[in-house]
């Protein structure tokens, strides 16, 4: 019972254990710096910002939403999101926030895709933007944890797909600034693939912006 009333009602800090509140102020802190410009290993050829590094309370959120479904984060991380976008936005263009590809099947069996709920709060809070979530990642992709570099290069590469629903291209105005979101950039690997999969439908990425930077 104890369980199923703490998968309702959160009443911990996910970042730091404090009791009483999702996110707790302080943690909600450690995120709310300007985003810091972040050199994957694999250059994914765009600008790539994260909100800070992966470790401290920024990680533990992050596994909390990916291994234990905690889906109140969605909206403290995309609060935090949206501001990191406010300082990023060059101007006053649209602007359109893909979320990168998670498994299916990791998605459904965390109860839906926390990148694009993420994604979606972050939306909430910003004049003109929209989330389209068109990428996908081929059924064989083997899970990249515990892979080298290498490995999860090759274990990405081209299998990144732009699987546009109905009209989602056409959901992204022309003169929009694209911008690539994810948890955490690791190696690159599948922020480069995301980028290369839409550059071949003609969907410009301007950045990467990613809550944590391994
Ligand atoms: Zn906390």
């Amino acid at each position: 019972m104890r369980t199923l009333l703490d998968l309702i009602l959160p009443t911990d800090c996910a970042g730091c254990g404090a009791v009483g509140v999702g996110w707790c102020a302080e943690c909600a802190a450690t995120l709310a710096r300007p985003p810091m410009r972040v050199r994957p290993r694999t250059d994914p050829g765009v600008p790539c910002w994260a909100l800070g590094p992966y470790a401290g309370p920024a990680r533990r959120a992050v596994l909390a939403v990916k291994e234990r479904g905690r889906r109140d984060l969605a909206e403290p991380l995309g609060l935090a999101l949206a501001a990191g976008l406010m300082r990023l936005r060059a101007d006053a263009r649209p602007l359109v926030l893909i979320p990168a590809p998670s498994r299916r099947a990791a998605a459904r069996r965390r109860g839906g895709d926390p990148v694009v709920r993420t994604a979606r709060a972050a939306a909430g809070w910003l004049p003109d933007c929209r989330v389209v979530p068109m990428l996908r990642v081929w059924w064989g992709v083997r899970d990249s944890v515990g892979l080298t570099v290498s490995e999860r290069q090759h274990n990405m590469r081209g299998h990144v797909v732009a699987a546009p629903g109905a009209g989602a291209v056409s959901e992204i105005p022309g003169n929009a600034e694209v911008v690539l979101v994810d948890d955490v950039l690791t190696t690159g690997a599948t922020a480069r693939e995301s980028v290369r999969a839409l550059g071949r439908i003609r969907v410009p990425v301007c950045a990467v912006l990613v809550t944590c930077s391994a």
